[in-house]
């Protein structure tokens, strides 16, 4: 049997100079119905002008994640009737520049992860196969390779908020699956990298970012992993 859910969904047009404003939309909800479902019937039946990112409809893309009733979840793998009451709050993902409705602007998310060089340098050329790792090097490294870049986590971050120069979460767990893969060899050039207030020094280990990961990355143990080796590091040209 279906339940009646209000949607209220934050609107923001940049083109007629008026402030976000929510709006309402009813919807008959079954069973199994995801928000991303329920956005998409209300922009097919009922307002063709809501926009809204996404793509896989299955959490492997990144594209659908929001703000749903005060928490940065994706759309597609939220479940309407797993929310608590039937007046649903919508928001787009905070911390980055708003282009429309839902829709943000993810270049300022990307280019922090551009500024860890997130490609393998192993110090050689191309192998005549591929790179074979032992699976238990492999396992340090393998966590952090779950990430669908769907800035969950950057949208959750406080220091992202306060720093716009900050590297975020996203981009220090990719820096470390690169420093914890073994066949890469330029530790010390990626540790020059993130070795400021803008980078592993800056996280402020509250752990939002780990909690709200829908793949299960944990980017706090990254940076404090990070961090450890520097010290190490530190420690060693000391001695
Ligand atoms: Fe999304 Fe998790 Fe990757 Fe952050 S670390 S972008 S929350 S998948």
């Amino acid at each position: 049997m279906n339940a009646r859910y209000t949607f209220n969904v934050s609107r923001f047009d940049p083109t007629t100079g008026d402030p976000p404003r929510y709006q309402a939309y009813a919807v008959d909800v079954p069973q199994g119905m995801t928000v991303l479902e329920a956005l998409l019937r209300i922009q097919a039946e009922q307002d063709g002008s809501l926009a809204f990112r996404y793509a896989c409809r299955g959490a492997v893309c990144g594209s659908c994640a929001m703000v749903i009733e005060g928490q940065v979840r994706l759309a597609c793998r939220t479940q309407v009737r797993s929310l608590e009451g039937n007046r649903i709050t919508v928001d787009p993902l905070p911390h980055l520049p708003r282009i429309k409705d839902l829709v943000v602007d993810m270049d300022p998310f990307f280019e922090t992860l551009r500024a860890i060089q997130p490609w393998l340098q192993p110090g050689h050329s191309e192998p005549e196969r591929e790179h074979q790792v032992d699976p238990a090097d492999w396992s340090e490294a393998e966590p952090y390779t779950n990430c669908i870049l769907c800035a969950s986590c950057h949208g959750v971050c406080p220091v992202v908020e306060s720093d716009p120069a900050y590297l975020g979460p996203a981009a220090l767990a990719k820096h470390y699956r690169f420093l914890a893969d073994v066949r890469d060899v330029a530790d010390a050039a990626r540790v020059a990298l993130v070795n400021d207030e803008h980078g592993v020094w800056g996280c402020d280990m509250v752990w939002n970012c780990t909690r709200v990961c829908p793949r299960g990355v944990t980017p706090t143990q990254g940076i404090g992993k990070t961090r450890a080796r520097i010290r190490r590091a530190e420690r060693a040209q000391r001695a």
